[in-house]
């Protein structure tokens, strides 16, 4: 039988608000636990949750970003249920009126064709609190212990429509949210540190059908790899299952990292369990046409938009725009070097090269705080364009004003880089070498022209390399010419 693979995910991302979503406490992660907390975070009777504004104006610009349409009017709903890390007895999340429904993000599918991935709808909710498990003595502590620092820190949730087909399509879609999220500034985007959470449901079907399989849901993903290796485990394990004669159970699972597989960790609870209902303590949000218009005036140019712009304004290759793009920073790091020298392909080279490589390494600085600001790049690609240093300098240099900060020019200045350009220097180093190498004079102009070479090299270890190679090339074919 062949088979085909349904998948839609459910992501949460916090939002990079200073303050909580209904209360002024802050959000700045790492705090001592509890110290960040109050009567409304809390749940203490009689406290009242207000909307931060900042969270609605996150939600307006994801959904532009993602062809949403901004409801007018938006409404907050109670999702009860019980968990110590809940101690409201309720999450605070939206249900029949998100802020956001009905947009798109676009994504290759594994033939290399474009394709729209709906997206359902996006909502803000609040976090839960973190429950620790000590481990004390030999079998665990008998107790738990809840640090309500992060609860109702903001969550926005974009849920998709079971539009994605391979595992390569879920992970392909996510990249294109996170890089949307993190471009507008909403979200950090760490999967890892659990910033950007992916829930993944799959079904599979008889290819052909038309009625979708029962679906599970795996939790608890934090990379993009572990989302394919959990989505492909999915999809075989429910394959073998109803291949043997069984039934996929509807049900939420928890992938494992360590085993490359999922396990059902309870069974799937249906939205009327939750008795939601609309949170009384909070007022209808409305979002007017004004609003909409003036983040749509305020919102940055996004990372597609971007690449275009670096393949047709900067002439550089698709290759070099994707990667130059692959952050806001390196964006306006790479176009304020091209800014400063006026050589788009000379900076692209330099950046994707040994920029790229420095900032990779263990306890880099991000880009932004790069000790080769773009104004070093621009004037260094500047000195090697005005054949003030030949390109093997150029690198020396590079590594030094890494190491130190200084400017290229001074680096040049103090390590005597420049380059030999002033010919009377350079005829008198040639002359020296030929003066004294009179037997090799005599074999080259006796039919030995290989001997150039040799002559080339003397000259250039007599003026230690700062010569350009082709003025000394040209220069002792003339004298023995
Ligand atoms: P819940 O909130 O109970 O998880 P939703 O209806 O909100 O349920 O759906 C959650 C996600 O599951 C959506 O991303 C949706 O696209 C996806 N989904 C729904 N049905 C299926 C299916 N049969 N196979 C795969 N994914 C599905
Ligand atoms: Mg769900
Ligand atoms: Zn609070």
């Amino acid at each position: 039988m062949d088979w085909e693979m349904v998948v839609g995910l459910e992501v949460h991302a916090q939002l990079l608000t200073d303050t909580k979503i209904f209360c002024g406490c802050s959000t700045a992660f790492g705090a001592e636990p509890n110290t960040q907390v109050c009567p409304t975070c809390l749940g203490l009777p009689g406290a009242l949750p207000v909307l931060n504004r900042k969270a609605a104006e996150f939600a307006v610009m994801v959904g532009l970003a993602t062809h949403c349409t901004v409801a007018p009017v938006s409404r907050f709903a109670r999702k009860n249920y019980f968990y110590p890390d809940l101690p409201k007895g309720y999450q605070i999340s939206q249900y029949e009126l998100p802020i956001l429904e009905k947009g798109w993000l676009e994504i290759e599918d594994d033939e290399g064709r474009p394709k729209r991935i709906g997206i359902t709808r996006i909502h803000l909710e609040e976090d839960a609190g973190k429950l620790l498990h000590p481990e004390a003595g030999r079998g665990g502590a008998d107790h738990s212990l809840v640090d309500l620092n992060r609860a109702c820190v903001p969550l926005m949730e974009i849920v998709s429509e079971p539009d994605l087909r391979s595992p390569r399509e879920a992970a392909q879609y996510v990249r294109k949210l996170r890089e949307i999220l993190v471009y507008l500034g909403v979200c950090d985007g760490n999967m890892n540190e659990g910033s950007l959470r992916v829930d993944a449901n799959v079904s599979v079907r008889p290819r052909g059908q038309e009625r979708f399989g029962t679906r599970t849901e795996t939790k608890n993903i934090n990379s993009f790899r572990f989302l394919e290796q959990a989505i492909a485990y999915e999809r075989e394990r429910q394959i073998e299952v109803l291949e043997d004669g069984g039934q996929v159970v509807q049900e939420t699972r928890l992938f494992d990292s360590e085993r490359g597989v999922t396990a059902s960790m309870r069974s799937k609870e249906e939205a009327h369990d939750y008795r939601y209902f609309p949170d009384p303590d909070l007022l209808p949000v409305a979002i007017d046409g004004a609003w909409i218009e003036a983040a749509a005036r305020a919102l940055p140019e996004l990372p597609e938009a971007k690449r275009a712009r670096f393949r047709e304004a900067y002439g550089l290759p698709a290759y070099d725009a994707e990667l130059l793009t692959a952050s806001r920073a390196l964006a306006d790091y790479t176009e304020a070097a091209i800014a400063g020298c006026g050589d788009p392909k000379a900076v692209s080279n330099w950046v994707m090269g040994p920029l790229l490589r420095e900032l990779g390494k263990e306890g880099a600085p991000p880009v932004e705080r790069a000790p080769v600001t773009s104004a070093h790049l621009a004037a260094l690609i500047g000195l090697i364009r005005a054949g003030t240093i030949s390109s093997s300098a150029a690198k020396e240099v590079f590594d030094a004003v890494w190491a130190t900060g200084r400017r290229p020019e001074e680096v040049v200045a103090e390590r005597g880089l420049t380059q030999i350009t002033d010919t009377s220097a350079l005829e008198a180093a040639v002359d020296a070498v030929i003066a004294a190498n009179p037997a090799e004079v005599e074999a080259y102009r006796g039919g030995k022209g290989k001997l150039l070479g040799f002559f080339v090299g003397q000259v250039m270890r007599q003026t230690q390399g700062k010569a350009s190679p082709g003025a000394v090339n040209e220069l002792v074919k003339r004298k023995l010419g």
